[in-house]
């Protein structure tokens, strides 16, 4: 569905990106690995047309994705980028910030999907609850809801697991087990956890210093790692 060719991004003399090949299968979750500064956040916002790559095309379901700049607004409708600083409303409930998403919808469907949306989600208990007094976790959740109510091709996540606690992970972890089960939809989310992108990933690149070192399934790369940064990368999970 989703496929980068050849993506270069530089920020002054800095190479952040070096020629970044990419191919997104429909249904497929693919989870970016790489170290804090190796250029998961840039790559993600090029893929989500939040930025412009300096060289190389994204194209989506065979069609070149035009620069950010001469569309309306950025942010392909088919393709959704959470940000690793989610943006939420913050004076609006976990409940209104959803329903926002629906909001082109009847009001049937809208409640009943709104109620499915927390219920996935774990958010119930927090319905009412103003966006910016929730917990990190609780933010998350409610940005992957919103996210999801606008029914994406392609879900981009960055960091979907940073900040959270055990059992916020798990709860996490299993609303994505779900949305994975339920929906074709297709995903890349970017993690520097080792153990995240084993588990939750169809197939795993590495990104060091914005090159992709390795791609493979979580077996191969575990496996077989391509060098010894890979190894080291992953080898030390448990
Ligand atoms: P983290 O795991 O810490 O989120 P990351 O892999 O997401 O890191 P990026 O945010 O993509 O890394 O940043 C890659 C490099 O590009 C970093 O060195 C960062 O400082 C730099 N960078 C990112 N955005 C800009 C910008 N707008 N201007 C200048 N430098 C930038
Ligand atoms: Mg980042």
């Amino acid at each position: 569905t989703l496929r980068a060719q050849k993506i270069t991004k530089t920020f002054g003399t800095d190479t952040v990106l070096a020629g970044i090949d990419l191919e997104l299968a429909p249904g497929e979750w693919l989870g970016i690995l790489g170290e804090s500064g190796s250029g998961k956040s840039t790559l993600l916002r090029i893929l989500g047309r939040f930025l412009d790559a300096e060289q190389g095309d994204v194209f989506f379901k065979g069609q070149l994705l035009k620069p950010v700049a001469s569309e309306l607004m950025p942010g392909h409708e088919a393709i959704r980028l959470i940000h690793q600083e989610f943006e939420l409303f913050p004076n609006q409930t976990v409940e209104e910030n959803i329903a926002y998403s629906l909001r082109f919808y009847e009001l049937d469907y809208r409640l009943e999907k709104v109620a499915e949306l927390l219920e996935t989600t774990a958010l119930k208990s927090v319905k009412d609850r103003k966006a910016k007094l929730l917990s990190g976790g609780e933010k998350q959740r409610t940005a992957i809801a919103k996210a999801i109510a606008e029914r994406p091709d392609v879900l981009l996540l960055d960091e979907p697991f940073a900040h959270l606690d055990n059992h916020n992970r798990r709860v996490l972890a299993d609303a994505i087990e779900r949305l994975r089960r339920q929906q074709k939809m297709s995903c890349i989310f970017v993690t520097h956890e080792a153990a995240d992108a084993l588990a939750w990933s169809d197939r795993i690149a590495v990104l060091r210093d914005g090159e992709i070192i390795q791609i493979g399934t979580p077996q191969e790369v575990y496996n077989n790692p391509a060098n010894s940064y890979v190894a080291e990368l992953t080898g030390d999970i448990n």
